[in-house]
């Protein structure tokens, strides 16, 4: 089963489950994940990073190669460089 990942849509109406993404497993045509287990907040699924099985590291490792700049969200409207 494939794990997807999912963030706040408002990081306002967030807990810190949610603020800094999770992941949740359902199958590829199973309903998406609406809201945050924890709180209750609207999410939404980021597509760019699919773990599809794979480890985080590898695909960090994968990401890195490709030449791409992982992002991470800090804060609102933060951005942190990770290599
Ligand atoms: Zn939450």
């Amino acid at each position: 089963m494939p794990t997807y990942r999912y963030e706040a849509e408002d990081p306002e109406r967030s807990c810190p489950n949610c603020r800094g993404g999770f992941e949740a497993m359902h199958p590829i045509a199973g309903p998406r994940v609406e809201k945050c287990p924890e709180c209750g907040a609207p999410v939404r699924r980021v597509i760019c990073a699919p773990a599809l099985g794979r480890s985080k590291s590898d695909l960090d490792y994968r990401a890195r190669r490709a030449g791409f700049t992982k992002l991470r969200r800090i804060g609102k409207g933060e951005y942190e460089k990770q290599y």
